[in-house]
């Protein structure tokens, strides 16, 4: 088990003693919740219940009180508490998962993973807003594999001599884990490499911690000439609230495109009703669904795999109820594949 990097702002240079705002998602990540007993007071679940079914684990609960504050209250099946509950389940060693499932710990370099022709993956950071059970990268090892190891320079040194990456996919970790200072030394970095027409940003920060699409933020996305493109990853309706719609429709101006992708989770969301649901609060926000991924087989997530002939079912409800642009692609991620293949 590699231990997941945390925000450290004093090594990111977040930490600037006269703007308080400007830290408040640094505060709100720092504040989140670590402990189960704490998170059962929160939701008013008696620790014993939830320890019945909880473990402690090397990739710790970590789940930020606005994200609690979502849960349903005295409910052990709360769609979002499932997403977030270290179980016992994960300790359960399934055939066919693996720590690396996707097999990109052999050809990842100097933080760049480069699996599609014409568009790579930058790891910007280890660090994220929560940790969510079922992440395939829960085992990546980050500590060799940070884009910012040496300031950047050698992840950008290694785009620009590939010289056809149309397209920079900032990847993690959550990339906005990043302070807007480091942010934007990447992007002036990125935008030197003639080839990038685009930058796409795969985050759950503004799902998670709204509060991270600050002033600066927004102020450095707007200044990118590059085309935005900005991937949320939000798996049910519920985590769609008043803060999270106000982040999304502030992030919706500088970017060129506001996409969501999901995961599809056996007890989360893996009922047509539920993902409707999903796919109209998510127009409601400005974002359109993008991706719905199958898991991908990452050591102790085989409890939330959700089998091949009810995805599809599930995807056949969904055409029939919804107009073709809420509908998303259902895909799964098969290594050495040039995209993600269609189910
Ligand atoms: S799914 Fe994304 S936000 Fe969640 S733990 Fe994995 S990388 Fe972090």
């Amino acid at each position: 088990m590699f231990e997941r990097p945390s925000i450290d702002p004093a090594a990111t240079g977040a930490i600037d003693v006269r703007g308080h705002d400007r830290l408040s998602w640094q505060r709100v990540l720092q504040d989140a919740v670590r402990d189960i007993d704490e998170l059962a007071g929160l939701l008013e679940i008696e620790a014993a219940s939830l320890r019945a079914v909880a473990r402690e684990s090397g990739f710790a609960l970590l789940v930020p009180r606005g994200f609690v504050a979502r849960m349903k209250k005295r409910d052990i099946d709360d769609p979002l508490l499932l997403q977030v509950l270290p179980r016992a389940e994960e300790e359960v060693r399934a055939a066919g998962y693996s720590d690396d499932p996707l097999s990109e710990q052999a050809i990842a370099d100097d933080g760049v993973i480069r699996k599609y022709r014409g568009r790579t993956l930058l790891i910007a950071s280890g660090a994220c807003p929560v940790h969510c059970r079922y992440c395939f990268r829960r085992e990546f090892p980050y500590a060799q594999q940070l884009a910012s190891r040496h300031g950047w320079e050698n992840a950008v040194g290694k785009l620009r001599r590939l010289g056809d990456i149309g397209e920079v996919i900032l990847s993690g970790g959550d990339p906005l884990s990043v302070s807007n200072r480091n942010l934007a030394t990447l992007f002036d970095a990125l935008q030197t490499i003639e080839s990038v027409r685009s930058i796409r940003i795969h985050t759950r920060f503004p799902i998670t911690i709204p509060e991270r699409v600050d002033a600066g933020l927004l102020a450095l996305l707007r200044r990118s000439s590059a085309k935005l493109v900005v991937v949320v990853h939000c798996n049910h309706a519920n985590e769609l609230d008043r803060s999270v719609e106000a982040a999304l429709g502030n992030l919706a101006e500088p970017a060129d495109l506001l996409l969501n992708q999901s995961v599809l989770l056996r007890g989360i969301n893996d009922d047509a009703a539920t993902l409707a649901s999903l796919s109209h609060r998510l127009f409601d926000c400005g974002v359109l669904p993008y991706y719905l991924n199958m898991l991908d087989p990452v050591t102790g997530t085989a409890h939330f795999e959700v089998g091949d002939g009810r995805a599809r079912s599930l995807l056949a409800d969904l055409r029939a109820e919804l107009p073709g642009y809420l509908v998303p692609k259902l895909v799964r991620e098969v290594p050495g594949a040039s995209s993600k293949m269609p189910l």
